[in-house]
């Protein structure tokens, strides 16, 4: 699906660049002829990043290291921890800065401290990437491996104060609200409200901190560290963000690493293919504003429309019914489901682009340009109420998601198509697929995260003891079920880390086949397969994959979402309606011992 739309993006891409017809496809445009350009990028070296460079060279000591966070956070640069603006969790009308843990250049923080032989590879083979990029950042030989292998050591000490990427689900665990007094309590060393200040946020008078850990412990870190360690540090950071529209050697240097030894990607992407995602990611709506006009009907929206009001009937149904959800917390499901906001397709009012500056010139001055834009005009969001009309993916992109404090199901028009959604196949085809999506993203606003958001997207407990005791319980065997599956190599599944995927898996297949088998009753069989037999081929084909094992060992560490042979083996075996389907029996090796079945909708 991907590959289709990326070949509608590439002509429109090329058309933008060749014959611009109005000011948004030459911005579009320039950026696609720009990512193209190897010979400019060749010829400008390090140029667009040095600046940054030479700022970064120039701080001697950890405290003018320190200072320069609000110039790199500012870009998108996030080092020693970053920030974003979402919706209040205590009140949803309202923006609120987070600060945020930053990724580290590891894929996750059990790799730093992993004892396995696979993982200390991986720490040596990243000690010597670092080496290798600080050396084309201009680094001498002599310094480069000293300094990786200290990058790696203060990494660790970072890792060791981040929260575990399951922690991270839990709302309350990140939820912790400090005013400005409180910010500069609980760091004092670091200055925070004078980084708020020297970012632009000098009016917020509180932000969220997601891990006050995080922020507390880093002064003893940055003591513990050498400045020169610090400055390779932050520039091998910014390396990293734009490896992509450096010259060759840096570019291939950062896929050896990130795209081979990670992903476990043989090839190199085609350079269209990874201008198209750049700007995809950089100026997603504007390349979602073009997409639209060119390939989605309105009758995809209208179709789609109509099921996810069945499922939404389907979702009520099953808070009226379902026997552990008590008296009390049944009406507040209810009304939550009513307040839920479904936006289809893409959104009603575009982005406006002015102001951003992207030409021929430089790629990477355009991808920096971009990210700075992207970040001011969330820094404005502090100012402004909550714009509920805003969608968080571009329209183009094959997904979909909930919003928990939107209390939101947005599915783009890039996710409508075969074989998620056909407008000229049967009910079976669109509910085992498209319906199966849908049905998901709603079961994420009762998953073990969304539910403790009310109606109003506010963080606020509206369950009774009881029945949050009960939902827990069946969360749990959940856990249990997916803890128990094998990804590969003695790796287990994450049941904490998936839980609320696996919960809106199993949700979402259960709802939407209750839909379908309440809309296609006595739909007749094709080639001798029953709707309902259709039904679950159609969702088990959304699956299919072919996944190299160091990105499938990769993925289990940070992928909330199960291997996606499990997306389709472990709800099925808990489903009496597959079973019935399908004319097995009790004891069939693909269906779980029948006391040990779990339905939570
Ligand atoms: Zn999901």
């Amino acid at each position: 699906m991907s590959r289709r739309n990326e070949v509608v993006l590439r002509e429109l891409l090329e058309h933008a660049a060749a014959e611009p017809e109005d000011e948004l496809d030459r911005l579009l445009g320039d950026a696609f002829a720009a990512g193209l350009d190897l010979d400019a990028i060749e010829a400008g070296g390090t140029e667009p990043i040095a600046p940054l460079l030479l700022a970064i060279d120039g701080a001697a000591g950890r405290d003018e290291v320190l200072a320069l966070l609000p110039v790199l956070h500012r870009s998108g640069l996030f080092a020693f921890f970053g920030w974003d603006v979402t919706v209040d969790h205590d009140d949803s009308e309202r923006n609120l800065l987070w600060l945020s843990q930053a990724p580290l250049g590891l894929p996750d923080r059990e790799t730093y401290f992993d004892e396995g032989r696979a993982a200390a590879d991986l720490r040596a083979a990243y000690v010597e990437h670092v080496a290798a990029q600080l050396g084309h950042a201009g680094t001498s030989a002599a310094d480069a491996p000293r300094l990786a292998a200290a990058v790696l050591a203060f990494e660790t000490r970072l890792a060791a104060l981040h929260l575990r990427a399951e922690e991270r689900r839990d709302p309350d665990r990140t939820h912790n609200r400090h005013d400005r007094a409180e910010l500069a309590a609980l760091a004092p060393a670091l200055d925070l409200p004078g980084y708020l200040d020297a970012l632009g946020a000098g009016a917020a008078e509180s932000v969220n901190v997601e891990n006050p850990a995080l922020l507390a412990g880093l002064h003893d870190v940055v003591a513990a560290t050498e400045p020169s360690t610090l400055r390779a540090y932050l520039t091998f950071t910014v390396v990293r963000a734009v490896a992509d529209a450096l010259p060759a050697h840096i570019d291939a240097e950062d896929f050896a690493f990130y795209g081979r030894r990670i992903r476990g990607q043989q090839e190199q992407h085609e350079r269209a293919k990874r201008v198209i995602d750049a700007i995809g990611a950089d100026l997603g709506e504007a390349l979602a504003q073009r997409y639209v006009a060119r390939t989605f009907p309105a009758e995809a929206k209208e179709r789609a429309a109509r099921m996810v009001e069945a499922i939404i009937e389907e979702m009520r149904a099953s808070i009226r019914t379902r026997p552990w959800m008590g008296e009390d917390t049944r009406p507040r499901a209810e009304a939550k489901l009513d307040a839920m906001r479904v936006k289809i397709g893409h959104p009603d009012r575009w982005r406006d682009w002015s102001g951003l500056e992207i030409g021929r010139g430089s790629y990477a001055a355009n991808r920096l340009n971009a990210a700075r834009f992207e970040l001011d005009r969330r820094l404005a969001k502090l100012a402004r109420p909550v714009d509920r009309d805003e969608w968080e993916l571009p329209a183009h992109i094959v997904n979909a998601y909930y919003h928990p404090t939107l209390n939101e199901i947005v599915v783009p028009a890039g996710i409508l198509q075969p074989p998620m959604f056909d407008a000229g196949a049967d009910d079976a085809v669109n509910f085992g697929g498209i319906g199966t999506v849908i049905a998901h993203e709603i079961t994420h606003g009762f998953d073990d995260q969304g539910r403790r958001f009310d109606a109003d997207g506010h963080l606020r407990d509206w369950w009774t003891p009881e029945d949050a005791a009960r939902f827990t319980e069946l969360a749990e065997r959940l856990v249990e079920q997916f803890e128990a599956y094998v990804v590969l190599d003695g790796v287990h599944v994450n049941g904490r880390l998936t839980l609320g995927e696996n919960i809106a898996d199993l949700g979402g297949l259960t709802l939407a086949q209750r839909a379908h088998a309440r809309i296609a009753a006595g739909a007749p069989a094709v080639d001798g397969v029953t709707p309902a037999q259709r039904f679950f081929l159609a969702n088990a084909t959304l699956w299919r994959v072919n996944i190299n094992p160091a990105l499938q060992r990769t993925l289990a560490g940070i992928d909330p979402h199960s291997p996606r042979r499990l997306r389709v083996l472990g709800p099925v075996s808990n489903l009496e309606s597959f079973r019935v389907a399908f004319g097995l029996g009790d004891d069939a090796p693909i269906m779980r011992p029948r006391e040990q079945r779990i339905e939570i909708w």
